[in-house]
């Protein structure tokens, strides 16, 4: 049994960089191309359409989404060729991400950019691909198809950065 004395040598013991995750001690330019793609939640929040104010530069997400998005697995239906249907498509890079203004709160790439820790739901921390799903954080809690846009896009404008 442990003494209390010793008890508090142990428990102020620094942490091995060796114990911490990828995400924890590289930059998002130092990881592999495997990390890189495992850090992506799979929210698909990224894939909402939005907005630029053409006065102030500012860009505005909506809930309507890209018409590839599925909404019930928030996957992209052409992941492979979406570059084909949609030109306009952003491939997420290191670069990108220092770049872009509208990347989610949530989104664990401006996350490790901002050195934020990854939500106890990220598919990285459970071990569960469907994890986000599971936990109500996907684009599929509001997100709506643009097959049923009723009303100009500046309708769909979300209150808040999601
Ligand atoms: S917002 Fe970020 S974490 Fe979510 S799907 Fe897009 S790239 Fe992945
Ligand atoms: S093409 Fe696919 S990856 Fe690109 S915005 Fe649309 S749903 Fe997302």
């Amino acid at each position: 049994m442990l003494n209390k004395k010793n008890t508090y040598k142990k428990l102020n013991q620094p942490v091995a960089n060796s114990k911490l995750a990828f995400w924890q001690t590289k930059s998002l330019y130092e990881m592999t191309q495997t990390e890189w793609e495992s850090l992506c939640d799979g929210c698909g929040k990224c894939c909402l359409e939005k907005i630029e104010d053409e006065d102030s530069g500012k860009v505005y997400t909506t809930k309507i989404s890209c018409r590839l998005l599925n909404l019930e697995t928030c996957k992209c239906n052409e992941y492979k060729n979406r570059f084909q249907y949609m030109n306009d498509c952003i491939k997420l890079t290191p670069r990108k991400v220092y770049s872009i203004s509208w990347l989610p709160k949530t989104c664990a790439y401006r996350l490790v950019k901002e050195k934020k820790p990854l939500p106890l739901w990220h598919p990285l921390i459970t071990k569960n691909p469907n994890s986000t799903l599971h936990a109500k954080q996907s684009a599929k809690e509001f997100a709506v198809h643009p097959k049923l846009m009723k009303h100009h896009l500046s309708t769909y404008i979300l209150e808040e950065n999601v």
